[in-house]
């Protein structure tokens, strides 16, 4: 009823020759898949794997948008350029951004509304620290990073959004979360939303895993009844182990 999903967030890696190179890879390696698949490039290469993907199922999406519509703000790329562009897609509040570049819960719940009323299908982060769950916050913090971020959205606009679960812990360390934590959370999420709207609501928005996701384990996550796809790092920097991911359904 709701969407699989394995989305690759390529962060700050590669250049233009090898961003096509996998993306064309992956292309020729798309055949009769049950999640939709989403590439996750830099900015500057989302034009040329739109054009490259022409035909293709696979979806481009964006590491992140402004808050702002358009004027002067140096270096800061809008929601509505990115769909000029052709992506369907962007991540917002992924916790390097969080951490790195001090995004708050308020100004994301801008870029959501910046995405949704570009027609962009924002992808919002939310997870915990480590401390954060070795003291036992970690479900005050998903659920405040929930609730500034996308509760001010009407029901409508709530459905048109994607959240991923991706405890800070396990981002890029190798250290995945166990199965039972990650089902605890995700059924926490759809707990939330079916609290703020209600069940339809969230029986109908894709939460997915992100957090040294790979071919090894994707299986058994994707399998667990919350958990409806990956955001997937490192993986998914190599066609071979994106593909092998986007096969574990
Ligand atoms: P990882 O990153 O798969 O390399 O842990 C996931 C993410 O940051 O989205």
């Amino acid at each position: 009823m709701r969407d699989k999903i394995v989305a690759g967030n390529w962060k700050m890696n590669k250049n233009l020759e090898e961003a096509l190179q996998l993306v064309n890879e992956l292309k020729v390696a798309n055949v009769d898949l049950t999640p939709k698949i989403i590439v996750i490039p830099s900015f500057p290469f989302i034009n040329s794997i739109v054009n490259t993907l022409e035909n293709s199922p696979i979806k481009v999406g964006a590491q992140n948008c402004s808050t702002q519509d358009s004027g002067a703000y140096t270096g800061e790329v809008s929601a509505s350029m990115l769909k000029s562009v052709g992506a369907q897609y962007v991540v917002v509040g992924h916790s390097e951004r969080r951490s790195y570049f001090n995004e708050q819960n308020e100004g994301l719940a801008e870029k959501v509304n910046q995405c949704l009323s570009n027609g962009l299908t924002p992808i919002y982060c939310c997870g915990e620290l480590l401390e954060e769950r070795e003291s036992n916050n970690h479900f005050k913090i998903v659920e405040s990073q929930i609730n500034e971020g996308l509760f001010n959205l009407s029901e409508s606009k709530m459905i048109d959004t994607v959240i991923a679960y991706e405890p800070v812990w396990a981002i890029g360390t190798g250290v995945t979360a166990s199965p039972d934590q990650a089902q605890e959370m995700h059924a926490f999420i759809r707990a939330l939303i079916a609290q703020k709207y209600n069940q339809q609501v969230a029986d109908s928005i894709s939460i997915l895993y992100g957090g040294s996701c790979n071919p090894k384990n994707a299986k058994e996550l994707f399998s667990l009844p919350d958990v409806d796809g990956g955001l997937i790092g490192g993986a998914s920097l190599k066609s071979v182990d994106f593909m092998a991911i986007a096969n574990s359904f």
